[in-house]
């Protein structure tokens, strides 16, 4: 008997394992694969949702993009920065 619960118990496992991994599987997780858009420095109220409240880069595992795009994210949002359209640190930390 004792063998059986077991045997229930992995089969338990094994679907709710494949259901966590097949989850993100239907649509591509990085939003500009899935819109067919590029990031541009211009729109800077699209790229804050990119960043944290602090106005850092948020990572990939934050933001779910794809690595082409997130270094593309990265570069217009230094860009952004650099013209004056988003901060380098938020204000009122200091
Ligand atoms: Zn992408």
């Amino acid at each position: 008997m004792g063998h059986q619960d077991r045997v229930q118990e992995s089969i338990v496992d094994t679907q709710t394992i494949t259901k966590r991994y097949t989850k993100f599987s239907k649509a591509a997780r990085c939003r500009f694969c899935r819109d067919k858009m590029e990031p541009d420095y211009k729109n800077a109220d699209f790229l804050s949702k990119l960043c944290s409240t602090q106005g850092k880069i948020l990572p990939r595992k934050r933001t779910g993009n794809c690595a082409r795009h997130q270094r593309a994210c990265s570069l217009e949002i230094k860009r952004a920065r650099y013209i004056v359209m988003m901060p380098y640190i938020a204000t009122g930390l200091i």
